[in-house]
C-alpha cells in the first residue's frame, strides 16, 4: 500500500533520545510503511531562533502527515518574554480535544493487572484561563475563575469514550479468541467522572451530555457497553483501592487530569507512561513525562513511553494489529528483562538496549 507519512518532533531533552528510539519501532513493526518527517519546535528552538512553535511544523503536519509524535519541552519556570508552550499551542491549533491515556501494567501497585484508559476532555472546564483578581473595599484579595462546559465539547468526548470502549472490547475479544488470558470480564465499560451532585449546573450538563450520547446516535453505546458513575473524589479513592475495576474513565479536563498524574503512580515510573491527544483527523501521540534535563544526554531515558505512544498513534490510525504487537513486546521486556532496563525502572540498561529488547520482541 501507500505509504502513511508520520510527523516526528523530538523537541528538547530526552525528546531528542525516546522520539528516535520509538521511530526504529514503528519502522521494525511494519517495514517501508512510514515516511518520516522531522520537525522543530521547541524551548531550545526558541533560544536558537526566537520561535517555539514554527508555522512550517503545523503547515507540514496539517498538510503531510497522518499523525505525529512528540517528544517533551522543557518550559521554563520563570517567565520568558515571547515564550509559550509549543505542545498546549499544537493541541489548540490541531483541535485535538481528548487527551487519551492508557494506564496499564500486568502487575500494578494493587498487585492486580492494571488496564484502564483515561479519557480527559482537552480544550474547557477551568483551563479557559479566565481569571480575575478584585481588591474589596477592606483591600483583601479575591480571585475568579470561569469553568467552560459545552454540550458540544461534552458530547464529542463523550462519543469518543463510548467508541474507544468498544474498539478495547473487540480487541479483549480477539485476544481471547486466540488463547490469550484476558483479565476483564464481561461489557467494556465507561465510566463518568463528574462532581454534579454539588455543581449541579457545570458539571450536570457533561453528566447529561455524555449520558445523552450513550442513548443516542449509536445503539451499540447502550448495548454494548456498562455505564458507570463515579464522583470524582471517590473515583481517586477507588482507583488506588481497585483499578482493576475500571476499564475507560472520561472526565472534564481538571478532573482528568488529576486522575491521570494519579493513575500513573499505579504502574511505576513516569517513562512508562504514553498518551495521545486525539481529534477528529489528527492524533499526536506524546510521552506524559517531561524533558527530564536531570538524565538528558545520558542515554539512559526509559523509551517505553515514547515507544507506547507510537503504538497509540498507530491504534488511531487504524492499524491495531501494529499496536498490539508494538504493547506485547513492551509488556514482555517489562516482565522479563529486569536486567536491561533503564535506571528509573531499577535496572543499568540504556534507551538502546530496551529499543532493542522491544524491537528483537515484535
Ligand atoms: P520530568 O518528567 O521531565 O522529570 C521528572 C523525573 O522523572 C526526573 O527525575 C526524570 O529524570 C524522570 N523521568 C522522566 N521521564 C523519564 C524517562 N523517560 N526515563 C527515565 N526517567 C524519566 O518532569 P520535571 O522534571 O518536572 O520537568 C522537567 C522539564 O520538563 C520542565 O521544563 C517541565 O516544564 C517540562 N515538562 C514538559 C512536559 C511536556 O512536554 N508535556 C511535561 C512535564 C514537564
Ligand atoms: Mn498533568
Amino acid at each position: 500500500g501507500s505509504k502513511s507519512t508520520i510527523g516526528l518532533i523530538p523537541a528538547d531533552g530526552i525528546g531528542r533520545e525516546v522520539i528516535p528510539a520509538a521511530r526504529d519501532v514503528l519502522e521494525a513493526v511494519a517495514p517501508n510503511k512510514f515516511n518520516f518527517v522531522h520537525l522543530d519546535a521547541g524551548f531550545e528552538h526558541f533560544q536558537k531562533t526566537g520561535v517555539a512553535l514554527p508555522d512550517e511544523t503545523v503547515e507540514r503536519l496539517k498538510g503531510e502527515c497522518a499523525g505525529a509524535l512528540f517528544g517533551a519541552v522543557s518550559s521554563p519556570s520563570h517567565k520568558v518574554a515571547g515564550y509559550s508552550s509549543p505542545i498546549v499551542a499544537l493541541r489548540k491549533k490541531m483541535d485535538l480535544y481528548a487527551n487519551v491515556r492508557p494506564v496499564a501494567s500486568p502487575v500494578g501497585a494493587t498487585g492486580t493487572p492494571i488496564d484502564m484508559l483515561i479519557i480527559r476532555e482537552n480544550t474547557e472546564c477551568l483551563y479557559i484561563k479566565s481569571e480575575r483578581l478584585e481588591t474589596l473595599p477592606d483591600g483583601t484579595k479575591i480571585a475568579w475563575a470561569d469553568r467552560k462546559i459545552t454540550e458540544t465539547a461534552s458530547k464529542r468526548i463523550g462519543r469518543m469514550a463510548f467508541r474507544m470502549a468498544l474498539q478495547r472490547g473487540a480487541i479483549r475479544e480477539a485476544r481471547r479468541a486466540r488463547g490469550e488470558t484476558v483479565a476483564w470480564e464481561g461489557k467494556p465499560r465507561v465510566t463518568v467522572v463528574h462532581k454534579s451532585n454539588v455543581l449541579s449546573v457545570s458539571d450536570g450538563l457533561f453528566r447529561e451530555s455524555v449520558l445523552s450520547v450513550r442513548n443516542g446516535e449509536d445503539k451499540a453505546f447502550k448495548d454494548d457497553v456498562d455505564l458507570e458513575e463515579q464522583l470524582v473524589d471517590s473515583m481517586v479513592y477507588r482507583m488506588f483501592r481497585e483499578p482493576h475495576k475500571f476499564d475507560v474513565a472520561v472526565a472534564p479536563n481538571l478532573y482528568g487530569d488529576i486522575i491521570s498524574d494519579g493513575a500513573a503512580a499505579l504502574v511505576g515510573s513516569l517513562g512508562v507512561v504514553a498518551s495521545a491527544n486525539v481529534g477528529d483527523s489528527f492524533v499526536l501521540g506524546e510521552p506524559v513525562h517531561g524533558s527530564a534535563p536531570d538524565i538528558a544526554g545520558r542515554g539512559i531515558a526509559n523509551p517505553v513511553a515514547a515507544i507506547r505512544s507510537a503504538a497509540l498513534l498507530l491504534e488511531h490510525m487504524g492499524l491495531d494489529a501494529e499496536a498490539t504487537r508494538i504493547h506485547s513486546a513492551v509488556d514482555k521486556v517489562l516482565s522479563e528483562q529486569a536486567a536491561i532496563l533503564t535506571p528509573d525502572l531499577g535496572g543499568k540498561g540504556t534507551t538502546r538496549g530496551v529499543t532493542d529488547a522491544v524491537i528483537k520482541a515484535l
